[in-house]
């Protein structure tokens, strides 16, 4: 028999699923709003210019391709640091600090979790209800229990803050309760100033370990208002983890740019704590990619580049704002009375559009318009040339 035999077949993957049904389909309208990618007004994904000076920089430098240290480039961690915390925020300078760059967001999700679980004994995530697919599957994946905390109110497409607050507070003294910063995937919908205050509130209390994700800043507000949940947590002076993904922000999904950051209580506990992290990095993979953390140290280290980086941020920000705003006013136009103005007030990336997986799969059969069953579409996915098609579809199914 060979050794093979027992191995079965993995579930499908939803999203890649989609992808294969969308390339598959011979409509000439159709419109793949499953994706997680920023499509620029012609349907592409951009190469940003920021990124295109800074690769040019570096071929033009003819370097050498030795390994980075265990922990990634440090101009690039350092780079990440400010862009979190702030350029002025003393925490940069309290020795506290830990930050290793990673595979993309998901590989500091993953090196988080691998460390809690191996050096704290952290056996319990909770993640917002509901959450970016791979949460679930990747904590589980490192060991732990997953379990919920409510988040999306479904009756008002907005923030169940009373929900939240009561799950966060129901878990065990000391769990590990997983945040999006901003921007939240799937639906949109994020936390004000006095939300994270009680948020904050009841984890201190409660000793949980707040582990942020945010692999969308630039995205809601602009990259300091992004950074908000970030820089509150630091102000508590409590340990904490963040998982920075640059995928997005760079348009860069391929090169694998993240990092992992850790907010220690002591210069002696962050010695302790990088030592043991190296170890865990070290075991996975050795260290990481050498091209993508390069081009976004040069684009952050530069003010030029920078500058120019913050406008082509801005106008992806914009593009999908402005496809928000027609969104609503074509479903509106195409006869739709249900209030749909949530969508304009979600940030980010996406929309939870109250569909369900009858309506997602008319659009699909009916339209040649693909969406995850969840009812999540990609609102960076929209253009001038799909929005009639997309908005009429969705006003049909609706009705
Ligand atoms: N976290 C969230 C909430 C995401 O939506 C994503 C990507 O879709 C990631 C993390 C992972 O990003 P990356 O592609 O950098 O691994």
């Amino acid at each position: 028999m060979s050794l093979f035999f027992p191995v079965e077949m993995a579930p499908h993957d939803p999203i890649l699923g989609l992808n294969e049904t969308y390339n598959a389909d011979l409509r000439a309208e159709k419109v793949n709003l499953g994706v997680g990618v920023y499509y620029d007004e012609a349907g592409k994904v951009p190469l940003l210019r920021a990124v295109q000076a800074a690769e040019e920089a570096r071929v033009a430098e003819h370097a050498p391709r030795s390994y980075l240290p265990i922990e990634g480039l440090a101009p690039y961690d350092l780079a990440v640091q400010k862009l979190l915390f702030g350029t002025e925020s003393s925490i940069v300078e309290s020795g506290r600090l830990i930050t290793a760059q990673s595979l993309g967001g998901t590989g500091a999700l993953k090196l988080g979790a691998d460390f809690l679980f191996r050096l704290t004994g952290k056996k319990l995530v909770a993640i917002s209800d509901p959450s970016w697919e791979n949460h679930r599957a990747l904590f589980e994946a490192a060991g732990y229990e997953v379990v919920t905390y409510p988040y999306y109110d479904a009756a008002t497409n907005g923030l169940n803050l009373n929900g939240m607050l009561e799950g966060i507070e129901a878990l065990p003294e000391g769990s590990v309760v997983l945040l999006h910063a901003c921007c939240h995937n799937p639906t949109g919908v994020d936390l004000g100033l006095a939300d994270w205050a009680r948020v904050i509130d009841v984890i201190q209390r409660k000793n949980h370990v707040p582990f942020l994700d945010i692999a969308y800043q630039g995205f809601g507000e602009n990259l300091q208002d992004d950074a908000l949940a970030v820089r509150l947590f630091a102000e508590t002076g409590m340990p904490f983890l963040v998982a920075s993904s640059f995928s997005k922000s760079f348009s860069l999904y391929g090169e694998r740019v993240g990092a992992l950051t850790l907010v220690t209580s002591t210069p002696d506990e962050r010695d302790r704590v990088l030592s043991q992290l190296k170890r865990v990095i070290r075991t996975n993979y050795s260290n990481p990619p050498t091209h993508g953390a390069k081009v976004v140290a040069a684009v952050l280290n530069n003010p030029e580049l920078y500058a120019m980086w913050e406008d082509e941020l801005a106008e992806m920000r914009e593009r999908i704002r402005g496809m928000r705003q027609a969104l609503a006013e074509k479903l509106k136009e195409a006869g739709v009375t249900q209030d749909v103005d949530y969508i304009q007030r979600q940030r980010g990336m996406f929309s939870y559009s109250g569909l369900n997986k009858d309506q997602v799969k008319r659009l699909a059969d009916e339209f040649a318009i693909y969406a995850v069953s969840s009812g999540r579409i990609c609102v960076a996915a929209l253009n001038s040339a799909n929005i009639d098609h997309v908005a009429k579809a969705i006003a049909a199914v609706m009705k």
